[in-house]
């Protein structure tokens, strides 16, 4: 199978990304990284102010890169956080959502 049509879990995004950046985030440390996190944000914000496809594309991969960065430095398992979200709205536990909507 061709590697950009392969099926690719949250969880082996995460550990794609561990594998290639752990050592670095771990020296950067926590704080700096999520820094990092929110400049990558407003790249997006930018992104979807011009609204370019492919930019888009590329600072939605940015930000969900250093996101599981994050979560990996904190110990987070995106697969497991992700599931919350499995049998729909983990609050009204509905899919679509029926919670009053926010604005
Ligand atoms: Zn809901």
């Amino acid at each position: 199978m061709q590697k950009d049509k392969e099926e690719l879990s949250i969880g082996r995004f995460q550990r794609l990304i561990a594998n290639a950046y752990v050592t670095r985030d771990k020296e950067r440390g926590i704080e700096r990284t999520f820094l990092w996190f929110v400049e990558e944000v407003g790249e997006l914000a930018r992104a979807i102010k011009r609204g370019g496809q492919s930019e888009l594309e590329e600072e939605f991969s940015d930000v969900l890169a250093w996101l599981v960065s994050l979560a990996t430095l904190l110990n987070v398992d995106m697969e497991k956080a992700a599931r919350r979200y499995l049998n729909g709205c983990p609050k009204c536990k509905s899919s679509p959502c029926t919670c009053p909507m926010q604005r």
